[in-house]
């Protein structure tokens, strides 16, 4: 799919669309439609249940606004910049390195300003609006800044990412939570950038949604518990010693590549989530490394996860595992004075950390991309089924008053256990059409028989499976079973 099919198709079906729509929408900000909301809900619930509650973790929810200090202390005042370039006569600004993307120059995705100004003369870059010449790149700040108080003076900013709230509740949460490590904290929220040039739908958005997962443990060592044998799952890995492509266990990863057990069962892990739990093709999915000025100097190990992404060209990232060493609590021991490192065994010791990323607005495109498809005449999303925005569809096959109260009493009586979705309008096989692109996996549909005197078919209705289109018929009395059976 394009991205403006990819677009038109959300915004068709229900799923999500810019914001301010009526105004003309703004830029890198997006809405999310009643099918859009609950999938993102969905999604989010399916990652906190298999990372965090399943793991033992803890889910937290810090504030989205900050006082200025703790992102002073955590470096982004400083150097959460990306670079802009402007044009001299139509005032259009570029992202510095998309721009040099774009026109297949390349640079490395921690170019400082002064590197991409040299690529912009040496190549002859010009406006791509006008053809105007380009002023000098400057390093721009992303963060958005909040003005507090009655007179605007106390200042501070919107989050830039979820990280900075698990960094800046550690030293409570360990203590509450018994001092031990490893100890997950997680958090589901927002997070702002002000994107220069934001494009692409869902990629890069001026507010967005992460989920984040950041393990605390001791550097001294980190026991992994490998029962379910993860370790000898295969991923699609490229190092960066290599750059090239190549299926490898946990176990060859720890030997070939030097890759810690537990930075290896993490990755094993993500693996696992996307093929079984959201169904990913094992091709769509890799790990990519980033290393040399392309990671952060605080990360000792990066892997980006992405996804191969039609409608985005290709392979992008949708999240990322880093390990990050001390950085983030050595930082904040720093700037507020509380000493954060903790006692484990006798041995004083500042935790490291390791960071389960992932952008759920980009994690929900990915899903519509790889799971939309058109088969002959009909269009389907092929959602897994616990995370569709609706389970069931209950549909009155037609506008009779017998059929239409049976069916809306059934929907009243399935509501309280299922997520429904109630619809009488329009031609049967246009709603069956709609709930394909709903991705909802079954369809309840109460016909003549239902209601007819054939005791044999009296109470009885069809259940059509969204995958396969087979349709069974089935006794009303039976019916909560055999959703919730179809539904597993
Ligand atoms: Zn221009």
């Amino acid at each position: 799919m394009e991205i403006d099919e990819l677009l038109g198709f959300a915004k068709r079906a229900g799923f999500f669309w810019p914001a301010a729509e009526v105004y003309g929408g703004a830029s890198g900000l997006f809405d999310y439609g009643h099918l859009g909301a609950t999938l993102k809900r969905n999604f989010e619930g399916a990652w906190l249940r298999y990372f965090v509650t399943a793991n033992g973790y803890h889910l937290i929810e810090g504030s989205n606004m900050l006082p200025e200090k703790p992102l002073i202390a955590s470096g982004h005042a400083s150097r959460f910049n990306d670079v802009v370039v402007g044009c001299s006569k139509c005032k259009t600004y570029y992202r510095a390195d998309v721009l040099l993307n774009e026109l297949k120059i390349k640079v490395s995705e921690g170019a400082s300003a002064k590197e991409l100004e040299e690529a912009i003369r040496s190549n002859g870059v010009k406006c791509q609006k006008c053809g105007g010449a380009l002023m000098e790149p400057k390093d721009f700040n992303l963060m958005v800044d909040v003005a507090l108080g009655p007179e605007k003076h106390e200042k501070g900013y919107l989050r830039p990412e979820t990280a900075q709230s698990t960094y800046l509740n550690f030293f409570r949460e360990f203590n509450l939570l018994r001092k031990k490590l490893p100890m997950g904290l997680a958090i589901i929220g927002r997070a702002y950038r002000n994107e220069i040039s934001p494009r692409q739908g869902l990629y890069r958005m001026r507010e967005l949604t992460q989920a984040e997962l950041q393990i605390f443990f001791d550097p001294g060592g980190w026991e992994i518990d490998d029962r379910e044998r993860l370790l000898d799952r295969k991923v699609n890995v490229v190092p960066y010693s290599s750059h090239e492509q190549r299926a490898m266990s946990g176990n060859e990863m720890i030997k070939e590549l030097g890759m810690p057990k537990f930075y290896a069962f993490h990755m094993c892990m993500i693996d696992r989530f996307y093929m079984e739990a959201m169904r990913i093709p094992k091709e769509k999915l890799r790990f990519m490394e980033l290393g040399g000025d392309e990671k952060a100097f605080y990360n000792k190990l990066h892997f980006d996860i992405q996804a191969d992404i039609q409608s985005w060209g290709g392979f992008k990232e949708i999240g990322g595992l880093h390990y990050r060493g001390d950085h983030d609590l050595s930082s904040h021991t720093k700037g507020s004075g509380q000493d954060m490192s903790v006692d484990v065994n006798g041995r004083k010791v500042m935790p490291n950390v390791l960071e389960l990323s992932f952008g759920v607005d980009r994690n929900i495109w990915m899903l519509v991309d790889l799971l939309y498809s058109k088969e002959g005449e009909r269009s389907v999303l092929k959602l897994p089924y616990r995370i569709a925005p609706y389970s069931i569809a209950v549909l009155p096959l037609q506008k009779d008053d017998k059929i239409i109260e049976y069916a809306s009493s059934l929907a009243r009586e399935l509501r309280s256990s299922f997520n429904l979705f109630y619809d009488e309008s329009g031609s049967i096989g246009r709603r069956y059409a709609r709930m394909d692109e709903a991705g909802t996996p079954l369809c309840i549909t109460v016909d003549f028989e239902t209601v007819g005197d054939n005791p044999a078919e009296r109470d009885t209705v069809t259940i059509r499976d969204r995958d396969t289109k087979k349709q069974d018929r089935v006794k009303r009395a039976g019916l909560p079973a055999a959703i919730a059976s179809a539904l597993e």
